[in-house]
């Protein structure tokens, strides 16, 4: 992920689209609960947190290294355990840190007999080369754990991958692992998206005939932080997170499908979610966008772990990933 040098411009539309939940009706009571269905999955925060330790415990997973290997053999036994069929699509590509290397996406399809608009839901799986932001220059050379940047987010989507082998979805559901995203450098001239994306634009460009067309997608990237300050990195104390802004390239894609996923989130008490305009990013949802299709990226714009040598396990929270994976049940079982 990578900030744009502006902010997004602020967005009005959100808060037209959500409309009022406290001033109407007339009782005291508030608003009414959302009908809970009794079979209504329910998100296992603890095997999702599992799935990101396992993710981690194969080291660093950055392009060419033992980790990134292991883990994608992991990946790809995990999920062909779980879709109804499973595409490993290799490629090999330079990146702005070096290369060429050979790189996998790893995507499943669940709800393959359901009829229904397609909805991609993906996430980076490689960890970035270099800690750069670290503080202290002797860190900086560093590859990265990526516990938050990296494992969380396929960590969700492992655990919605084994409800959706419990109980196929009410729509076909395509779950995207990008390789080769987080090897970018701002500024770069000579790769598209400066060399973030490379896996999503790979995958976009060139996407499998045996998989449905998405109709839209989510992203999730980041989604992983815990509420604890972090002395070395926070010295006054911070607390940054857990902190689900709305992203720029998101509410301009596709701002419906924003206010639903932020609808969810306040209806099942999901705080990380707040209805604010936060950054426009270059992410894996933007090679998706520029082909058509409408997308929205949750993400924890830059925690103090960000690039860090921090961003480990330790500085993740399971009830961050339940946050996420708990709002995503309502858009992949529909009423
Ligand atoms: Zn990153």
């Amino acid at each position: 992920m990578k900030p744009f040098r502006y902010a997004a411009m602020a967005l009005c539309i959100l808060a037209v689209l959500a409309g009022c939940t406290t001033c109407g009706g007339g009782s005291s009571s508030g608003p009414a609960p959302p009908p809970v269905s009794p079979t209504r999955p329910e998100f296992d925060r603890g095997l999702a947190f599992t799935a990101l330790q396992a993710q981690c415990d194969f080291g660093p997973r950055n392009p060419g290294s033992t980790g990134h290997e292991d883990c994608r053999q992991w990946l790809v036994q995990q999920l062909s355990a779980l879709a109804d069929r499973v595409v490993q699509q290799d490629f090999s590509s330079r990146t702005p840190l070096g290369g060429p290397y050979s790189f996998q996406n790893i995507v499943g399809l669940f709800g393959s007999t359901v009829a229904g608009s397609p909805l991609l839901l993906g996430a980076h799986w490689d960890t970035r080369p270099i800690a750069d932001q670290d503080p202290v220059p002797g860190n900086r050379g560093t590859p990265i754990l990526g516990a938050n940047d990296g494992a969380s987010g396929v960590s969700v989507l492992l655990e919605l991958a084994r409800l959706m082998k419990q109980r196929p979805p009410t729509r076909p559901v395509i779950i995207a692992l990008f390789d080769a995203e987080d090897s970018g450098m701002s500024g770069v001239a000579d790769f598209p998206y400066q060399g973030f994306c490379i896996g999503s634009d790979y995958l976009a460009d060139n996407w499998p005939q045996e998989l449905p067309q998405p109709a839209e997608m989510i992203l999730l990237d980041i989604v992983g932080t815990d509420a604890q300050n972090n002395p070395r990195l926070q010295p006054n104390g911070e607390i940054d997170g857990p902190l689900f802004k709305l992203e720029g390239n998101s509410l301009n894609s596709n701002p419906g499908l924003v206010n639903e996923l932020w609808t969810i989130a306040e209806s099942h008490g999901n705080s990380a979610f707040v209805r604010s305009t936060g950054l426009t990013v270059t992410d894996d949802h933007l090679p998706f966008i520029d082909r058509g299709v409408p997308s929205v990226d949750i993400i924890h714009f830059a925690p103090a772990e960000w690039h860090t040598i921090d961003d480990t396990p330790e500085h993740c929270s399971a009830d961050t990933l339940y946050q996420v994976g708990d709002t995503l049940v309502d858009v992949i079982w529909e009423d």
